[in-house]
């Protein structure tokens, strides 16, 4: 048995809890990133009348339900 003393004791616990810490938030960030991307995938802004809809459908082109354009299916980036 190896002997440690109260100060090693207490830098392993802080380097474990934080290294924990830190996995967890980076696991998260992974996660709200690829959420994101998924949500934004299925939206889509007219173009003719800037209506913004949902639409599963994956289909290139697509409908607006407002007006009822075709619009093409882009990337909407965040402001
Ligand atoms: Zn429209």
């Amino acid at each position: 048995m190896f002997r440690v003393d109260l100060d090693s004791l207490i830098v392993a616990y802080l380097v474990i809890l934080l290294g924990g810490l830190a996995l967890v938030w980076i696991a998260a960030e992974i996660f709200q990133r690829g959420r994101d991307k998924r949500r934004r995938k299925n939206f889509v802004i007219c173009s003719i009348c800037e209506h913004t809809f949902e639409d599963t459908s994956g289909k290139e082109l697509v409908s607006c339900p407002g007006c009822g354009a075709l619009n093409e299916r882009d990337a909407i980036h965040e402001i």
